[in-house]
């Protein structure tokens, strides 16, 4: 299915799974479970409510699907109507990490337990628990693809020019993301085999606000005319395939992607299709995977679990901690895709269906 018919899909699920509970707490016979996923513009939340609602549906609950359009405020009012209408539970992967904890306490204060699904919410005591991958690890693959494909292992290789970009400052992954990424880039920016001619190498430097391809696509732009009027970049650390298409646009519009002024090294994440026709197509290089029909299985089991008074399966109780607590969490593996590896990691997974790269 194309993004749209899926949107239209779920939206009718959303529609279709109307209906308050009045049954009591702690019982999970034909409760509802709220559901607030953060926008419709990229796949990857599309399929994550799809998938969550299917895996709740078969274990009898029912479910109310909405999507904030990546506005903070649309989300908080989401999840208020969610609780007025008697929701159960909740699982809420936020837009702005900050801007839930009066909503938070609205449903603590209503006996309701909030799964904080792929992104941590910041500073409330009212998250019970974390369904994510492994962040850090999305970045480090990132950033090992990098320095493999410009095999800067050999310490003589380089100097190679490289710029870098980060998600939105306002979703808690992206720190996790970078720093997983710089781990593996700072020794060889120290060594000076990879540089940054921009200059901009801060984390506040090279976010990017609500992950939006055309504004990664303007500060590419950029930077290609103002600090590559003679060298080539040879390497953009990106976070997410939507931003990596925008500075793909940046680079061919400046001329990028022949034989003689070949593309640079882009990275990304999501196995997003556009993206991995790309990686076919020899513009992208790599994408991060992470399979969200498991991630929507693991908020699914947790939620079952407190329905029904019974403790989540977790695997990390250390590591995400919001500022109030450490919020205990169950994470999944994410795994890097390339030209080599896509068909059998993303198309006989079943998560891309053939037809849709061609
Ligand atoms: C998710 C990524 C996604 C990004 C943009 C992050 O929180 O973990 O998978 O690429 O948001 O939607």
């Amino acid at each position: 299915a194309t993004a749209a018919s899926l949107a239209l899909t779920l939206s009718a699920c959303g529609q279709d799974s109307e209906g308050g509970s009045e049954e009591k707490k702690g019982s999970s016979e034909g409760a509802t479970v709220g559901i607030a996923m953060p926008t419709k513009s990229s796949e990857r939340w599309i399929a994550d409510g799809a998938n969550v609602v299917k895996n709740l549906e078969s274990k009898g609950y029912k479910t109310k699907l909405v999507y904030g359009e990546d506005e903070p405020d649309q989300q908080v009012s989401q999840i208020e109507n969610m609780i007025t209408q008697g929701v159960d539970a909740l699982i809420v992967a936020a837009i702005d990490n900050k801007s839930l904890n009066n909503v938070l306490q609205q449903a603590a204060d209503a006996d309701i337990p909030v799964i904080s699904y792929d992104r941590l919410i910041l500073g409330t005591e009212n998250v019970d628990y974390y369904a994510s991958f492994d962040n850090e690890k999305v970045g480090e693959l990132q950033g090992s693809y990098i320095v493999q494909q410009l095999g800067l292992e050999d310490g003589e290789k380089g100097p190679f020019n490289i710029e870098l970009f980060a998600g939105s400052n306002d979703d808690n992954n992206t720190r996790y993301f970078f720093q997983g990424a710089m781990n593996v880039l700072q020794p060889y920016i120290d060594k000076k085999q990879l540089v940054v001619k921009s200059g901009q190498t801060e984390l506040t430097q090279v976010t990017t606000l609500r992950w939006d391809g055309a504004t990664a696509q303007r500060r590419m732009d950029d930077i290609l005319t103002k600090s590559y009027k003679s060298d080539p970049v040879d390497a953009v650390l990106s976070p997410y395939d939507g931003i990596s298409i925008g500075i793909l646009s940046a680079l061919k519009s400046d001329g990028y992607g022949t034989k003689s002024k070949p593309l640079p090294v882009v990275t990304g994440q999501d196995a997003e299709v556009a993206s991995v026709k790309s990686i076919i197509a020899d513009e992208q290089a790599m994408t991060v995977y992470k399979d969200t029909r498991e991630l929507a299985k693991v908020a699914s089991n947790m939620v079952d679990a407190l329905l029904n008074d019974k403790k989540p399966e977790v695997n990390d109780t250390k590591t995400y901690d919001n500022g109030s607590k450490v919020v205990p969490a169950y994470l999944l593996e994410p795994v890097a895709v390339n030209k080599e590896n896509y068909q059998e990691v993303v198309v006989d997974s079943g998560y891309i269906k053939e037809g849709d790269l061609k």
